[in-house]
């Protein structure tokens, strides 16, 4: 595999930007190696510089769920180009969008649009704190919820890769309210409820976590973090910035059956555009500026550009099947990579939900951050090396999960097998 010109762009890019990057993940730093730098995208595939091609399982990171460069996203997207790209005032594509997703997401009466899912979790901890009148906050260990100051703790993916225990330049005042726990355990969320009575204004958490590797919720988690918040007057927020419309249209919480109070999104629903948002309860809702007191805005938010690519993107995914189809290609790529996994004598871990899998090189179950962390990070980072130069694009990170879209066909999904059936008899 030739890769210099990407050698050559990504060391002109360390000059220009802080690790030749616009986000830390993409520097292959857990991985090693050089980045591979893209030239352009289309449906199931990725091509670099060098002209290389790969089956890509990242999906620019979630959003890509029809597949890269949907013919149909393009073309609703040069209509709309000619109309202006933002319009800095009410535009009916909004009321498309929010009534699409009102639709689909259980838990959401009323939704603000923002410009990234970062920025949805940050206003939605204000709305969870003004709402409630109370401070404090409970997160999970290895769940992400954007770059946030008051979200940088035991933050996952990202902070985990580069082996930052914190982020310096986080107040600790900031993140003095932000309490954690480990994922899946009840009864430590218990504990912090009992030991902090009448000030945590709520919980949040992806209901399914992708952020420290595919991490599903143990059955009656999330019911028992219904049962808990609502017992102590605290709302429940799901961070469905990943999940959302991938794991089902209606997210974790249709898939679970379990409604929080309060949900952010992102990636799927800006079809490749920068989108975000957080919705929820009406009465809660309501306190958002301008309709209540809680200041939040955006001078790009709802522009007529990322409302049409994310119209566009849910329409494709209303379509009968689809959520069968993503279903059944993820199982067959998940299944077969353990089955060769199994076969060729390295101990491994994973599963999948829908469009959305993992696979730790552990033996051993792996049900929070702590489990994950027991993964052979070497093991996974030569594994990550031989995939890639078998052409699968496969995301830098053993804590990260993986996308696939409506355009992996089974035979892209043999092929991948028949990667990793070298790769994995070579490790
Ligand atoms: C990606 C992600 C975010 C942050 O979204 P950005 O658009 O990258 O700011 C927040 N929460 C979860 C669960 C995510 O996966």
């Amino acid at each position: 595999m030739k890769t210099t010109k990407s050698e050559e762009i990504f060391a002109a890019a360390q000059k220009l930007m802080p690790g030749g990057v616009s986000s830390p993940v993409r520097a292959f730093k857990s991985v090693g190696g050089q980045p591979i730098v893209f030239e352009r995208v289309n449906g199931a595939y990725v091509w670099d510089v060098d002209g290389n091609q790969y089956i890509d399982y990242v999906g620019t990171w979630g959003p890509a769920i029809c597949g890269h460069a949907h013919p149909e996203v393009l073309s609703a997207l040069q209509e709309a180009l000619l109309k202006g790209t933002s319009f800095g005032a009410p535009c009916a594509l909004e009321n498309v969008l929010a009534e699409m997703v009102i639709d689909a997401v259980p838990s959401i009466e009323m939704v603000r649009f923002v410009n990234s899912g970062t920025e949805a979790c940050m206003s939605v901890l204000r709305l969870m704190r003004a709402f409630t009148g109370r401070e404090k906050i409970i997160k999970f260990e290895g769940c992400y919820h954007g770059h946030a100051d008051m979200f940088l703790v035991k933050a996952g993916s990202g902070v985990a890769t580069l082996g930052l225990p914190d982020s310096p330049g986080v107040p600790k005042s900031t993140t003095s309210s932000t309490l954690t726990a480990p994922y899946n355990d009840l009864e430590a969320v218990k504990a912090l409820f009992a030991e902090n009575p009448d000030q945590i204004a709520g919980v949040i958490l992806e209901p399914v976590v992708g952020n420290s590797g595919f991490i599903p919720p143990d059955a009656g988690f999330l019911e028992g973090l219904r049962l808990i918040t609502q017992k102590n007057g605290a709302l429940l927020v799901f961070d469905e910035v990943m999940t959302g419309f991938r794991i089902a249209y209606g997210g974790a919480q249709s898939k679970f059956g379990v409604t929080p109070d309060l949900t952010t999104l992102g990636k799927v629903i800006g079809g490749g555009l920068p989108v975000g948002a957080y919705g929820g309860r009406k009465d809660i809702m309501s306190m958002v500026a301008p309709a209540g007191p809680m200041y939040q805005a955006g001078t790009l938010s709802g522009n007529p550009l990322a409302m049409t690519a994310g119209i566009k993107t849910l329409e494709l995914l209303q379509k009968p099947g689809v959520y069968e189809q993503l279903e059944q290609v993820t199982k067959q790529l998940i299944d077969g990579l353990m089955a060769i996994a199994q076969e060729t004598g390295h101990p491994v871990y994973g599963g999948s939900i829908s469009a959305m899998f993992g696979l730790f090189f552990t033996g051993d179950p792996v049900h929070n951050y702590e489990d994950a962390k027991k993964s052979d990070l070497n093991k996974f980072a030569r594994f990550h090396r031989g995939m890639l130069e078998q052409g699968i694009y496969l995301a830098p990170s053993q804590f990260e999960a993986g996308f696939t879209s409506l355009a992996h066909t089974e035979a892209d999904i043999a092929k991948t097998l028949e990667a990793a059936k070298v790769v994995l008899s070579n490790l």
